[in-house]
């Protein structure tokens, strides 16, 4: 049965998407110890399925988080993936292209590490970045990013046609929750690291990049790579909102064991 709470979530294809329509601070009425015991049944529903992935080897799950500095894309896949067996997981980390992949399309490095069959693929940040922060900071003319969407559109149809279901997700912080949590790191000695003078150039650009990601969603949300905002103000909230995106969609993935081998059952081991 879908899961009402996920569906809630979804930018429902075609339907000019409004980022204001959705609240950060959301909290669906769960309780927080509650949400954080479900949480962990849902990973051990998430696992079963991660199984059943490997042994079926035919799809793979890909799973694309994006989201402002701060908004919790680390903790989350901490949380939501780190219980899960790692031999099946892939986690890949987009940062700024750098030197060879400055001479191919944008989509080639991206390709590159596409989650194989059996496994699951967890994107830190994505070929969307393409038409975010390259859009908002003019890094390519707007005749190249302004086709990118159909690029995108295309790439991910081909995926999906070759096997891998795909869901986007978008960690929807406020803008007061993320000077909060600019803030801390600056101030707490063991998270500094994290903090790149140019995340406060990103943030006064907020209202730029509220409109690419809107725009994003309006143009790639499709039924066969949805996007989901989720509410990112409260981790707890936003960690079992992303577990209930996955188990949904490996739900309809619904891998099989494969068929036993002729005999198999007659076999015994000496
Ligand atoms: P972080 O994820 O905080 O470590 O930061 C990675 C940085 O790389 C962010 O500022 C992203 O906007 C930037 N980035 C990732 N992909 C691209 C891209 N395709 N073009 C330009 N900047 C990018
Ligand atoms: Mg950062």
């Amino acid at each position: 049965m879908a899961d009402k709470v996920v569906t809630g979530l979804l930018v429902k294809p075609g339907s000019n998407f409004s980022l204001k329509r959705r609240n950060p601070g959301e909290t669906f009425g769960w309780d927080k110890e509650r949400a954080k015991a479900e949480l962990a049944e849902v990973i051990a529903k998430i696992d079963v399925l991660q199984v059943k992935l490997a042994a079926e080897h035919e799809h793979s799950l890909l799973v694309v988080i994006q989201a402002m500095d701060a908004a919790g894309k680390d903790g989350t896949i901490r949380a939501v993936f780190g219980p899960l067996n790692s031999a099946g997981v892939q986690v890949a980390s987009f940062k700024a292209p750098i030197g060879h992949e400055l001479e191919h399309d944008f989509l080639w490095r991206i390709h590159d590490v596409v989650p194989p069959r059996g496994e699951i693929g967890i994107w830190n940040r994505s070929h969307y970045e393409d038409v975010l922060v390259v859009r908002v900071k003019n890094i390519v003319p707007k005749e190249m990013w302004e086709k990118r969407y159909r690029h995108i559109r295309e790439f991910e149809r081909l995926l999906s046609d070759e096997g891998t279901t795909i869901v986007k997700i978008n960690l929807h912080i406020s803008k007061d929750e993320q000077r909060a949590r600019l803030q801390d790191r600056i101030n707490d000695p063991a998270k500094r690291w994290k903090f790149r003078s140019g995340d406060l150039d990103d943030r006064k650009l907020w209202p730029d990049f509220m409109k690419a990601y809107e725009v994003a969603f309006n143009e790639t949300s499709t039924e066969y790579a949805p996007w989901y905002v989720v509410p990112a103000d409260r981790n707890w909230v936003r960690n079992l909102a992303v577990a209930r995106i996955v188990l949904d969609a490996l739900q309809r993935l619904d891998p099989q064991l494969p068929p036993d081998s002729p005999g198999i059952t007659d076999l015994v081991v000496v």
